[in-house]
Parts: C-alpha cells; structure tokens; sequence
C-alpha cells in the first residue's frame, strides 16, 4: 500500500486538522485518541510517512525506529501511566482492520485492562 499523504494523521501532523496534543519531540507526535476505549487512549504516530508496523520495521531508518519506540514510553510517562502499566495496540495489514493507514501505536490505560484476546469477526 503507497502512502497517502492525505490520510487523516498526516492532516493532523501537518496542522490541518485538530488534535489534542500530549506530546511532540523529532520522531513521534502523540495526541488523545478522539473515540477512547479506556479512561486513558493517546495514539503515537511517527513523524515520517509510513503506513504501518510493517513499513516502519522496514523502511524506517534506525534513529527513526528507536526514536519512535523512545517516544512511546516518554508519552505514557508524561501521561502518569508508566508505573500504573498501560498496553500499546499497532495494526499491520488487512486483518489487523488497521482504519488510519499511517502507523500509530495505541497507548490504553487508566485502569485494569481486559483480556488481551481478540475475537475473529466472522465473514
Ligand atoms: P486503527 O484502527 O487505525 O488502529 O485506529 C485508528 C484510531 O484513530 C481509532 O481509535 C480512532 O478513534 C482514531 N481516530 C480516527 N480519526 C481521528 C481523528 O480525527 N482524531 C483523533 N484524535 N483520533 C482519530
């Protein structure tokens, strides 16, 4: 899948559309997700064009990879999560029902979270 520069999170890394910031250093933009599913849900997303895990882990450079991963645990700190614990959720694929195609990392939080197990939809 090419990139597409139009894609909502691109529009919200270049100011276009609104977000609620938490976080910004050179690799990684962080901001509330705008439909949370826990008390806290703060998305990171790179600050390159990449469409998800899958081509981040291969064109991403080794600064921009290790700078991003840095970020994530920067934001659940500044985000008072780091101790209390918080799960990170990133999609790659058709399966994965990623929606945004530019990559992003999920941090969820703010309470005890549920299972880890995911139910296949059915066809
Ligand atoms: P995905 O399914 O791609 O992993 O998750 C995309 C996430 O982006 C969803 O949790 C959705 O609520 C969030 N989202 C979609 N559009 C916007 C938006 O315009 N602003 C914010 N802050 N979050 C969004």
């Amino acid at each position: 899948m090419s990139y597409d520069t139009n894609n909502i999170f691109a529009r919200i890394l270049r100011g276009e559309i609104p977000a609620k910031k938490i976080y910004e250093d050179d690799w990684a933009f962080a901001f509330h997700d705008i439909h949370p599913q826990a008390p806290v849900h703060a998305l990171v997303i790179p600050k390159g064009p990449y469409t998800c895990w899958r081509d981040f882990a291969e064109r991403g450079s080794d600064a921009e990879v290790a700078g991003f991963f840095r970020a994530v645990q920067t934001v659940a700190k500044t985000l008072g999560v780091s101790e209390t614990g918080y799960r990170t959720i990133a999609n790659a694929g058709p399966d994965s029902m990623q929606e945004v195609p530019h990559f992003h990392v999920h941090i969820l939080a703010g309470a005890r979270l549920g299972t880890k197990i995911v139910t296949p939809l059915a066809d």
